[in-house]
């Protein structure tokens, strides 16, 4: 029996269960040439290698269009010409060859006009790399072979990891890597499942099949117990369980505080599933709609119809309101079909409105289904990543532009929705007073506003201490965006992960947030300490904690906070 004891809690809950660690192999080709007589064999190899991914994609096609699209691939004489004639007039060994024409295919691919062709480049990569597997005999390689519940340990996962694993069998996450705003412990939270992330030297304590207690909420992973200790655990569990069902039962009552003030405690979702379970939770609204899901977990950029489908029913299970965030790609989320360049700082990068602005396509279809569906329900606009008026003024001029095309086609829709700004940059912090005039809402970004405030990346495990939301750069951002909102007479809210923080929530009251929007996890708990909380004591510590100058004091005066 080992323990490892980990700082952060990416997302609380106890699990319990065996290991499944996720392997990854060096796909890189040998670079050998072979003898010419050797050439027909090498050939061969390659067609058992097409037999072979064919029978794994004729399963999985069963399920999934990708995967009968993947298959028409593996199988395309074109494929097969570029590989075997490599082998035979450049001796190339079997995979260099597969290799270089995958290479070579994908190019085509990529640098075509129609965005449908370039989306192929993606799946000619991953057809590439079922049959690479095959020729170096990989036999388990990232998600395949989880068939029962499992603990999933990683060294990273990544959005697209996370979008092509089933998710039914998996009871908890810990990773090497990340932080505990990135993607994946937002899914975990999203999931209510337990998650540990930054975890050092997980890859080498922890091995396939292992039997683990993850105690993601005590900061605690322990391999192989003895019967005693999981006897413990099992007992932990259920009562975890409990106060989880009674807190849950309080998700429904309003967040009005024992001197009278009401907020907003609202979910944060990724997808129609999320908004569900929140309304069932009577989870009154959508602070955040992570918008980026539906184009990550697809095989081509979501239609206009798509969408509305999609914006819409979320729309008409939001009893009070639903803001859209439009796309937030880039950063550390990919799209499977859609070829991003490299770039040395992909979080100072081509990524959310940027895209957007470049796109004008893939914006303005989802402008005009997020608009389509505000005739269905109170939807609110929210760009992500604003840095600059100009960028917000285009955004509203192609917004518009959506408005005027559905007016003349007779298709109704809001006209005056709500347009908000995501605050997470610092550029708007700074300019936070100017921005108060042009938008209805604001919504603050604390998982990127903290990155770039203190310049700390968010998923970088070395410096995981050093990202704080604590810190009083960050504070006083949240005070200084807060009473510009006020002084302007908006609604100001926050959507990043702070506003779901038990420690924050008397600090963010006091502030005078208007909207706490978090993992649906997390809302019961983060209204029943505002429903036990005093407005004007949380006020009085709120601007204590906003004018200290380490984040040691600013912690110490809230803990410090009684009724
Ligand atoms: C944020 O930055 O706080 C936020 C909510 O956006 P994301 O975590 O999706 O970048
Ligand atoms: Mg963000």
């Amino acid at each position: 029996m080992k323990t490892i004891l980990v700082e952060k809690t990416a997302s609380k809950g106890l699990a319990m269960g065996k290991a499944f660690v996720v392997q990854r192999h060096n796909l890189k080709a040998d670079t050998y040439r072979i003898k010419p007589e050797d050439a027909d064999a090498e050939v061969a190899k390659y067609q058992n290698a097409v037999l072979d991914a064919s029978t794994q994609l004729e399963e999985l096609a069963k399920t999934s269009d990708i995967f009968a699209a993947h298959l028409e691939i593996v199988k395309d004489p074109a494929l097969y010409d570029g590989v075997s004639s490599k082998i035979k007039s450049e001796y190339q060994n079997v995979q260099l060859a597969l290799e270089n024409t995958i290479e070579e295919f994908a190019a085509i691919f990529d640098s075509m006009e129609d965005e449908y062709m370039r989306e192929r480049g993606a799946d000619i990569k991953d057809v590439g790399v079922r049959l690479m597997r095959s020729l170096k005999g990989i036999i388990q390689d990232g998600f395949e072979g989880i068939n029962d519940k499992v603990i999933l340990v990683a060294e990273d996962l990544t959005p697209s990891d996370t979008s092509s694993m089933n998710l039914d069998y998996i009871l908890g996450f810990v990773t090497e890597l990340g932080g505990v705003t990135s993607h994946v412990s937002i899914i975990a939270r999203n999931m209510e499942l337990p998650a540990l992330v930054g975890v050092k030297e997980l890859m080498e304590k922890v091995k396939h099949g292992d039997y683990l207690i993850l105690d993601a909420s005590g900061g605690k992973i322990i391999i192989n117990p003895d019967e005693e200790t999981i006897h413990k655990y099992a007992v932990l569990k259920e009562e975890y369980q409990m106060r989880k069902k009674e807190l849950e039962e309080l998700s429904s009552l309003p967040a009005t505080t024992l001197d009278g003030r009401t907020v907003k405690v609202y979910a944060n979702v990724g997808n129609l599933e999320d908004v569900r379970k929140a309304a069932e939770r009577g989870i009154e609204g959508i602070g955040l709609f992570r918008s980026e899901f539906l184009y990550m977990e697809n095989t081509h950029f979501p239609t206009e119809e798509e969408q509305f489908e999609v914006y819409k029913q979320a729309a008409t299970l939001c009893p009070k309101e639903l803001i859209i965030r439009t796309l937030d790609i880039g950063g550390d989320k990919s799209l499977p079909y859609y070829t991003f360049e490299h770039e040395e700082n992909p979080f100072l990068g081509w990524r959310a409105i940027r895209i957007s602005l470049d796109l004008e396509d893939v914006f303005k279809s989802q402008l005009r289904a997020i608009l389509r569906a505000s005739a269905f329900g109170t939807v609110k606009i929210m760009y992500p990543m604003i840095i600059s008026m100009e960028e917000l003024s285009k955004a509203n001029a192609i917004l518009t532009e959506c408005k005027n095309e559905l007016s003349k086609e007779g298709i109704a829709y809001d006209p005056n929705i709500k347009v908000g700004i995501m605050v997470e940059t610092p550029a708007a912090l700074l300019c936070i007073e100017n921005f108060a005039k042009h938008v209805d809402f604001f919504s603050i970004g604390t998982n990127d506003l903290t990155q770039y405030v203190l310049a700390v990346d968010r998923g970088n495990k070395k410096i995981a201490k050093l990202y704080d939301a604590f810190h009083p750069a960050v504070v006083q951002s949240i005070k200084r965006i807060i009473d510009a909102g006020h002084a302007q007479g908006i609604e100001v809210g926050m959507c990043g992960e702070f506003a779901g923080d038990e420690n924050a929530a008397i600090l963010l009251l006091g502030l005078g947030l208007d909207e706490f929007s978090m993992s649906i996890g997390a809302t019961a708990n983060i209204k029943n300490i505002i429903r036990n909380s005093s407005y004007q004591k949380a006020k009085e510590y709120a601007n204590k904690a906003a004018s200290v100058y380490t984040t040691q004091e600013v912690k110490d005066i809230l803990s410090q906070y009684r009724v």
